[in-house]
């Protein structure tokens, strides 16, 4: 972080946001906070902060939640379709269903996954949700 970036969010005064505010921000990949900054610096790389406001991102990690919600967002799309096509569609052969759907499915997800990272990284913040640093290896025994 650069020396005006921490000068400027230890001089940003703390503007509450809106849930869904900040939730729509995460799902863009922004800030939740500035709505400025990137989330992540690659696909789905998350930055320690925010490099217009100077949040720090770390403690927020999402874990195993944008894949298991991505999963849960998938399923409930492709199921239904699936039925739908055996229903109305003919029954086309088994080869035929692994065609579309194997490909729609990972599709979907690759697009959904960044954006539901997004969205849980922001609701960790708006309920200041932090997560304790990871451990260095050592036993950490203080009180
Ligand atoms: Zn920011």
């Amino acid at each position: 972080m650069s020396r005006t970036a921490i000068l400027g969010a230890m001089a940003a005064p703390h503007v509450p946001v809106a849930f869904l505010t900040a939730l729509k921000r995460g799902w863009k990949g922004r800030c939740p906070r500035c709505a400025e900054g990137a989330l992540f610096g690659g696909f789905l790389k998350m930055r320690s902060h925010c490099p217009a406001c100077g949040l720090v991102l770390e403690p927020y990690r999402a874990d195993d939640a944008p894949a298991y919600f991505t999963i849960l967002a998938v399923g409930h799309i492709i199921v239904p379709l699936v039925l739908i096509l055996e229903r109305y569609g003919n029954q086309p052969p088994l080869w035929f269903h692994a065609l579309l759907w194997l490909p729609l499915s990972v599709l979907i997800a690759l697009l959904l996954l960044p954006r539901i990272k997004g969205a849980v990284i922001a609701l960790l913040w708006v309920h200041r949700m932090a997560s304790p640093k990871p451990s260095t290896g050592g036993l950490d025994i203080s009180p």
